[in-house]
């Protein structure tokens, strides 16, 4: 993709700027995408306190995932019972691991269906591996680039209300691009060591000042940036309209 000079400048200053004022997170990916997965499914509708114990309660009750995926349904339910919701989310734990486990058995494959899972996503380029975990029953766009960034270290940034909220306001994409459209955006532009810090470092700008009602422009470090409040012209930092 060509990005204009004023699109990649602002681009770059909108970094720096979130650098500076939130920091660098640390970026520790623990290369288990299948953990991954069944985590952010545990987490729907939930705190992450709730899903976390859940998650615990599940590994160790079922110490594989080939477990998980061969127990009666109402055993995993009981497992994951404190995370809420569990009759809806022990169906859609096993429909995703048998899918896995499908995907596996027609390439003739005998591995533990996480590192299976792992080793197929890693030898993809990323946006094909992106959209093979959408693939898997229950997951989309944004579960499927969570996985990528944060248990592969791929840099697939997740773009969420949050952020396409943000993004917009900012100028990089256009009134008509969607959440899902904006991943495979800045998939093209960002450079891969930038997703990770432009996704964690936007999301809490997003929760401490540019809220969805009411944002906090007058104390914004992105105020000189910003085409919601006209300081930029979008036709200059949009990356795609
Ligand atoms: S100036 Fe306002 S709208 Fe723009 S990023 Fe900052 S808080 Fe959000």
């Amino acid at each position: 993709m060509d990005v204009k000079e004023t699109a990649w400048l602002h681009l770059e200053r909108v970094y720096d700027i979130l650098l500076a004022t939130y920091g660098e997170p640390p970026w520790r990916p623990d290369m288990d995408p299948l953990g991954g997965l069944i985590g952010t499914i545990l987490s729907q509708h939930t705190s992450d306190i709730n899903s976390g114990r859940a998650y615990r309660q599940l590994v160790e009750k079922f110490p594989t995932w080939e477990q998980v995926r061969d127990a009666p349904t109402y055993e995993v339910a009981d497992a994951i019972r404190c995370g809420g919701l569990a009759n809806v989310k022990a169906p859609r734990i096993q429909n995703a691991l048998h899918t896995i486990g499908e995907w596996q058995e027609a390439k003739g494959g005998t591995k533990p269906l996480s590192v299976f899972l792992r080793d197929e996503l890693l030898q993809q380029p990323y946006e094909d591996a992106w959209r093979y975990l959408q693939k898997i029953p229950g997951v989309g766009p944004k579960t499927a680039a969570c996985v990528m960034l944060f248990n592969l270290g791929l840099p697939l940034m997740p773009v969420d209300t949050h952020l396409h909220r943000l993004t917009r306001r900012l100028g990089f994409i256009g009134p008509k691009v969607s959440a899902n459209q904006a991943h495979l955006i800045f998939l093209k532009v960002l450079p891969p060591e930038w997703a990770h810090t432009f996704h964690v470092d936007l999301i809490q700008h997003g929760r401490t000042i540019c809220h969805a009602q009411r944002p906090k422009c007058s104390s914004c470090p992105l105020y000189a940036e910003c085409a919601h409040v006209g300081s930029v012209e979008p036709q200059d930092t949009i990356l795609q309209a």
